[in-house]
């Protein structure tokens, strides 16, 4: 139903078992994907251990996405490796912003933390798109995470809602450039879930917490929910949809006034 057997697909954003990819690959791999992962050199150990877990993984390589020339090596890399080979997915699940741009109200975050959490969280997209597309099959499917933060205020999280918005953006900027070839790129919205991007936001647990008190399906998402809509948005089952932003978030982007307003007092 599914029809991913024998597909492969490039997965950018492994970096321990919580990452919200490794929930992505397991199924994509269940479907009957092969994968060729893009790791962060700093993951290296981590990303080696797990790719023994998943026969389907038929490449790794580093990538570094804040340079063009580390993101072109990937590229290199895997081509060298498996001359010709092309891919049917790309998952960019991609997400930094410098320490520094949380240290000090968003008014006085200086340029270079926020020049890099821009290219790395957004213009990465475009990047990583560039350097793929020599090598997507015809009706390629691209899927990347954002966080609603793009379009509402939410505390501590400054630099990176700026980031998510452009990133949204480049999505349907990308979804109309690459489309008339057939190309799809989509957004999937994700709701709060701890991993390691998420250990750097001052209050994550407060906003866990929130959500699951308020959410229409009062609980939080976990990464087996956001990877089972990549996986529909990576199958022809959705063939029709692109430069789309698709919450999984428990429901709570649909919320203007909690009910819990009334448990006060
Ligand atoms: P994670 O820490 O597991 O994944 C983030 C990934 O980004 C890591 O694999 C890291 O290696 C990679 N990365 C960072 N800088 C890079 C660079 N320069 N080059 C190449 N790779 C780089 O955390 P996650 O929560 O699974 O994040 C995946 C995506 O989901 C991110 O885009 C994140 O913003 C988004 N997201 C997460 C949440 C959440 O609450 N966890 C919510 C909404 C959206």
């Amino acid at each position: 139903m599914l029809e991913l057997e024998g597909k492969t697909a490039l997965v950018f954003g492994v970096a321990s078992e919580e990452s919200i990819a490794w929930a992505i690959c397991t199924q994509l791999a269940q479907a009957g994907c092969n994968l060729v992962l893009g790791y962060q050199k700093r993951f290296r150990s981590r990303v080696f251990q797990l790719q023994e877990k998943l026969p389907e993984i038929i490449g790794f390589h580093p990538v570094d996405v804040a340079s063009d020339e580390a993101t072109a090596e990937f590229f290199t890399e895997w081509q060298r490796e498996d001359a010709g080979a092309k891919a049917d997915i790309v998952i960019h699940a991609i997400g930094f912003a410098p320490a520094e741009c949380f240290d000090r109200p968003i008014l006085f975050a200086e340029n270079d933390p926020i020049s890099t959490a821009m290219t790395v969280s957004a213009h990465s997209l475009q990047r990583l798109l560039r350097h793929a597309l020599p090598h997507l099959n015809p009706n390629s499917s691209t899927i990347c995470l954002t966080y609603a933060a793009s379009t509402r205020w939410v505390p501590n999280y400054g630099v990176m809602s700026i980031a998510k918005a452009a990133l949204e953006a480049w999505t349907r900027e990308l979804a109309n450039h690459l489309g008339p070839e057939g190309h799809r790129i989509n957004a999937i919205s994700s709701g709060p879930i701890p991993t390691l991007a998420a250990s750097g936001i001052p209050g994550f647990d407060d906003i866990l917490e929130h959500v699951e008190r308020n959410s229409p399906l009062r609980r939080n998402v976990t990464q087996e929910d956001v990877a089972g809509c990549a996986l529909w948005l990576a199958s022809p089952l959705a063939a029709g949809v692109t430069g789309q932003v698709i919450h999984v978030d428990a429901g709570y982007s649909t919320i203007m006034v909690p009910e819990s307003i009334s448990d006060r007092g």
